[in-house]
């Protein structure tokens, strides 16, 4: 796919492009029209949905990758602890240099721009050894974007590095019961004890992975007299640490596979009290967590997203395997219209999900801002791949309601979208302002609704 300016396009290597990690939250929406920016480029835009031969060719290594290596070592976890399973599949990947897919090339990683990283990531949510096998797995991947983008050079060599290496994991700690959409509700409070530490009392929950993190990047106000988003830092936090306790993992809806304990953590509940950092762990500053935060969650959104789209694929084509052999009243299940217009709903949910992905990518590539298509596809791919893997549910009636095929424990698992990073209505709440904002400063709200794509 190259949505690329003609000149632009000749001169286009995704690799080696800026990478990844400052682009993925870009100032407030609609500063100015995304066409008066790229006239300003001098770029004249031409759409082609041609993929560049470099993109292509990755995309086809971490699909074959997925298929031939992740998919069937699933399997394995079943005789096998997850050590004797990831490690030799991560020493594997690595050698064939499938690792850290959008870290640039002098971290260790891949350097991919925005459109190779989409293309690769909606491959790799297709297994649940996908993302891990590369060391791109959520919430790590975001934070480590973070500490990538902010951190200092003590910070990137001590915890950057392991991190990169596939040695540590990390979380993040923001949510608190006391707020989570609006998070500057937070009470967690970080106080300086004068001898070179912050020290950090409160509460967080929700922290995924938490339990088999070795670090965590947790939020508190420093500052309650700064203006609302200015009141917060965010600390790298050493695991395990007296200061840091996890409560519990909280019992969910989601059903989650066996591994998944290990694969993924659970989401805890945590308890700070009397929790000292160092005032050296403090990432990007004094009151800069609360944007950091949101920059983190940004690429989050996007990285869900992405793996949306690879869950549903997976499910469609789980559904038409099952239609294409099941026959009900002397007739094919897929020879019936009703069934035909179900998939094509599929379908066409599938397409508007790629593209919005595929947009967002080219207005990364190209530094222009995304913050509204960001809510938008994140609401949208959260909503597809429910409905989706619902559809599928039906078509294996009974079958599918049972726990003989994935399909159940998706449909819990995927629940959690509508939440994570953001409820939906929050997202459609910041869009439909964004709605109103772009046609009372242009008379128009194409530019709100994608219209910058004509
Ligand atoms: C599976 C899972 C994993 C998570 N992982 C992490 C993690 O790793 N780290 C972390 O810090 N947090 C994590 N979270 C927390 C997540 O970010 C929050 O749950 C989310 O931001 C919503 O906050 P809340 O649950 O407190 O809901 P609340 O803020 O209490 O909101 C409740 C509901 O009110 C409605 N609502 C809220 N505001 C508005 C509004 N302005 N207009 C209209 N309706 C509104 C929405 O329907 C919303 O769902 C995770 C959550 C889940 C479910």
């Amino acid at each position: 796919m190259r949505i690329l300016g003609r000149r632009r396009a000749e001169s286009y290597r995704f690799a080696g492009l800026r990478p990844a990690a400052d682009m993925y939250e870009r100032g407030p929406f609609a500063v100015k029209p995304a066409h008066s920016q790229r006239a300003e480029q001098g770029n004249v835009m031409a759409i082609d949905f041609e993929i560049p031969p470099e993109a292509k060719e990755v995309r086809e290594r971490v699909r074959k990758w997925v298929q031939s290596e992740c998919i069937p070592a699933e399997k394995e976890l079943d005789s096998k602890p997850l050590p004797d399973v990831l490690g030799p599949l991560r020493k594997k990947a690595r050698a064939q240099g499938l690792w850290c897919p959008f870290v640039p090339e002098e971290y260790g990683g891949m350097g991919l721009g925005p459109l190779a990283n989409a293309l690769v990531q909606m491959e790799l949510g297709e297994s649940s050894l996908g993302a891990l096998s590369m060391n791109t797995q959520g919430p790590d991947d975001a934070s480590m974007m973070t500490i990538l983008t902010h951190g200092n050079g003590y910070q990137k060599d001590k915890f950057l590095k392991p991190l990169l290496n596939g040695d540590k994991r990390i979380c993040f700690s923001m949510t608190e019961k006391a707020s989570g959409a609006d998070a500057t509700g937070m009470q967690t409070r970080a106080v300086k004890d004068g001898k070179g530490n912050y020290v950090l009392n409160g509460e967080k929950w929700f922290s995924s992975s938490a339990s088999v993190a070795n670090m965590a990047l947790v939020m508190a106000k420093t500052n309650p007299e700064a203006p609302r988003h200015r009141q917060f830092s965010t600390f790298i936090v050493e695991l395990p640490n007296p200061g840091y306790t996890i409560k519990r993992n909280v019992h969910n809806m989601a059903i989650e596979g066996e591994h998944d304990d290990v694969l993924k953590g659970g989401h805890s509940e945590i308890v700070l009290k009397d929790l000292v950092v160092p005032e050296a762990n403090l990432l990007g500053g004094e009151g800069n967590g609360f944007n950091m935060g949101q920059h983190r969650l940004a690429y989050g959104r996007l990285r869900h997203g992405m793996h949306n789209v690879a869950k549903a694929q997976r499910a469609l084509d789980m559904a038409v395997a099952h239609v294409t052999k099941r026959s009900t009243f002397g007739q094919l299940l897929a020879d019936r219209q009703a069934v035909q217009f179900m998939l094509a709903e599929c379908a066409t949910q599938l397409y508007i999900g790629r593209l919005m992905l595929l947009h967002i990518a080219y207005k990364a590539e190209k530094g222009l801002d995304l913050t509204q298509e960001n809510s938008i596809a994140k609401v949208y791919l959260a909503h597809m791949v429910h409905h989706v893997i619902d559809t599928a549910i039906q078509l294996h009636g009974a079958l599918g309601f049972s726990l003989d095929t994935p399909l159940a424990k998706w449909y819990t698992q995927v629940r959690s979208q509508r939440l994570v990073d953001g409820p939906d209505e929050v997202h459609r709440w910041k869009v439909g302002r964004n709605v109103i904002k772009a046609y009372k400063q242009y008379g128009s709200t194409a530019l709100a609704a994608g219209g910058d794509l004509l």
